[in-house]
C-alpha cells in the first residue's frame, strides 16, 4: 500500500483518535517528524513525497506502542525541558513542565541570596538529569553535583550532560549519603523526589503507572518519606546560609511547611504552578 507522508500522518491521527489517545493529531505529527528527524517546516517540504516502506513499518510499531499507552516520549526517545532536548527511556521519569517552574524560582531566589557567586549545588534523584544539567548550563560558574540510586538513570543523565555540553559531577547512592560520606558542604539542595503516596500509584494514568519507573514515583505511605529524609540529612551538608528547594505534589503544601518549621528553617515559602497548585517549596 503506497501513501504519501501527509496521508500516513492523517491516517495515524485518526487511528490514534479512535483508540482514545487525546492529542492524536499532534502526536501523529510528532512521530512522523521524529521518524525522519525533521522540524515542522521540513515536514511541509516533504509532505507529498511517498512514505518509504521501511519507515512505514517502524511507524506502525510506534503507533502500536502508543495505543498500549506507552508515553510518546519513550517511543521517540526525547522530551524538551527548559528549551533543551533531553534523551529519555523507561529508566527515568519524563521531565515535566512543573519542574521548569522549580528551576525558575530557584534561579530567582539564588540571584537574591548569592548574586553571581559560584555556589555548590546538589540535585537529588537526577533521573534524566533535567534539573542538574539545566542549572549547570544556566549558571556555568555553579559547581553542580547530582546523585541517583539508579545506575541506569545515571547513564541517561551522563549521556544528556555530554550531548548538551554540561559539566557536572555524578554520584551513585541513596539521597545525600554520597555527599555526606565525602564531607562536602553545599549551598543549595534541590530535588524533585518521588512524592506520590504508595496507595495512589494505581490511580495514575496508564502512561505513568505502567511505564514510568516506580522508583521515581513512589513517595512511601504518605508521599513524604523522601522530603523527611532529605531535610534531616541536609543538616550535615548545608552551609549556614543554605537553601533547600523541592517540587511537591498536590495537597502537600501544609505538610511540607510543617516539616520545614519543625526542622528549624529560618524562613520558607510555597509557590503555585500555572494551575494554581502549590508546587515549589523552598526553605
Ligand atoms: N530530577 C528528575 C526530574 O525532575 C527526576 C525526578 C524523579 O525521578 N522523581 O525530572
Amino acid at each position: 500500500m503506497k501513501m504519501t507522508i501527509r496521508e500516513a500522518q492523517t491516517w495515524a491521527s485518526s487511528f490514534l483518535a479512535k483508540q482514545n489517545i487525546e492529542q492524536a493529531e499532534l502526536e501523529a505529527e510528532i512521530m512522523i517528524r521524529s521518524l525522519f528527524g525533521w522540524d515542522r517546516s521540513q515536514l511541509f517540504v516533504h509532505w507529498n513525497e511517498s512514505m518509504p516502506m521501511s519507515r512505514l513499518e517502524q511507524f506502525k510499531q510506534w503507533l502500536n506502542r502508543r495505543i498500549n499507552h506507552e508515553p510518546i516520549q519513550y517511543i521517540i526517545g526525547t522530551q524538551e525541558f527548559f528549551g533543551r532536548e533531553f534523551q529519555v527511556n523507561s529508566s527515568v521519569l519524563i521531565p515535566r513542565p512543573e519542574t521548569e517552574l522549580l528551576i525558575e524560582e530557584v534561579l530567582q531566589q539564588a540571584e537574591q541570596i548569592w548574586q553571581d557567586q559560584p555556589i555548590t549545588v546538589v540535585d537529588i534523584g537526577t533521573g534524566s538529569g533535567a534539573i542538574a544539567i539545566t542549572l549547570s548550563l544556566e549558571k556555568p560558574n555553579w559547581n553542580v553535583h547530582t546523585v541517583d540510586i539508579s545506575k541506569q538513570a545515571l547513564q541517561v543523565a551522563k549521556r544528556n550532560a555530554e550531548r548538551l555540553g554540561a559539566k557536572l559531577i555524578f554520584h551513585h547512592g541513596n539521597l545525600l549519603e554520597p555527599i555526606i560520606r565525602q564531607k562536602m558542604k553545599v549551598d543549595l539542595v534541590i530535588s524533585n523526589p518521588p512524592y506520590i503516596p504508595s496507595r495512589d500509584i494505581q490511580t495514575l494514568m496508564p502512561e505513568v503507572k505502567n511505564y514510568e519507573p516506580i522508583l521515581a514515583l513512589d513517595g512511601g505511605e504518605d508521599g513524604l518519606v523522601f522530603y523527611r529524609q532529605i531535610i534531616s540529612q541536609s543538616f550535615s551538608v548545608l552551609k549556614r546560609l543554605g537553601m533547600i528547594a523541592f517540587e511537591i505534589g498536590t495537597d502537600q503544601s501544609e505538610a511540607i511547611q510543617q516539616l520545614f518549621a519543625n526542622s528549624g528553617a529560618k524562613s520558607y515559602q510555597v509557590l503555585p504552578d500555572f494551575q494554581g497548585i502549590p508546587r515549589v517549596a523552598m526553605a
